[in-house]
């Protein structure tokens, strides 16, 4: 059981998406994670019918990365795997994550990976913080170090159900870069919805020195064509 948590073992081993008994992923369920695969958009890395520099979702935006990728598709499956992850903080899961981001997602042009932080009352609820482990366990992968310089300036209100605009006023300047920031990084976090809190913590990473900066999550939401 190495690298398994206590949380583990005590929890019943149920896949997270069908609820067979077994693992937490079963293996029905893993091989049907539903992959995003080129062509995409080369900015936001939506899926798009050919390849293009930017797309509808994209167009127009200031966005302060210079490319975002994912490795699944924000279904109701993935959504069902992400909340439990969230949930528990299921170690086992942080390192299928990571092997499934691998898979998918080129190693980033970065010399280091940061992650989106939490929430410091969500994180002391937990106990765990899903993009810190995905970043820790990519990290193993891509031979890359974490440097953990973004912080939260202020509480975020809950995303959910706002427009992209509320969205990006909601948590426009609610990340800052301290220490010393490289000029190349990787921003990891579990899934990019609308962009907004990609492009906030990008913008507080370009605003603390790093040239170029690239997002890499689990999952992405796909907006219907
Ligand atoms: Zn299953
Ligand atoms: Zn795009």
């Amino acid at each position: 059981m190495t690298g398994g948590s206590l949380l583990d073992l005590i929890l019943p081993q149920r896949c997270l998406v069908c609820g067979v008994a077994g693992g937490q992923l079963c293996m029905t369920c893993l091989d049907a994670l539903p992959r995003i695969a080129p062509p995409l958009c080369a900015r936001c890395g939506a899926p798009t019918a050919w390849p293009v520099e930017r797309c509808r979702e994209c167009a127009g935006r200031r966005l302060a990365f210079a490319g975002a990728r994912a490795a699944l598709a924000y279904d109701l499956r993935v959504r069902r795997l992400v909340a439990g992850w969230k949930e528990h903080g299921l170690r086992r899961l942080a390192a299928l994550a990571a092997d499934v981001v691998a898979a998918a997602v080129a190693r980033p042009d970065a010399t280091a990976l940061v992650f989106v932080p939490p929430d410091r009352e969500r994180r002391l609820q937990r106990g765990h913080h899903p993009p810190e482990r995905l970043a820790r366990e990519l990290a193993r992968r891509w031979q890359l170090p974490v440097e953990p310089v973004l912080e939260r300036t202020r509480r975020i209100d809950r995303q959910r159900g706002l427009s992209r605009e509320q969205r990006r006023r909601n948590v426009a300047g609610a990340f800052a870069a301290q220490g010393r920031v490289p000029a190349r990084v990787a921003l990891i976090d579990d899934v990019y919805t609308s962009g907004a809190t990609a492009a906030a913590a990008a913008s507080a990473l370009r605003a603390g020195g790093a040239r170029r900066v690239e997002v890499v999550t689990l999952a992405r939401a796909i907006r219907e064509a």
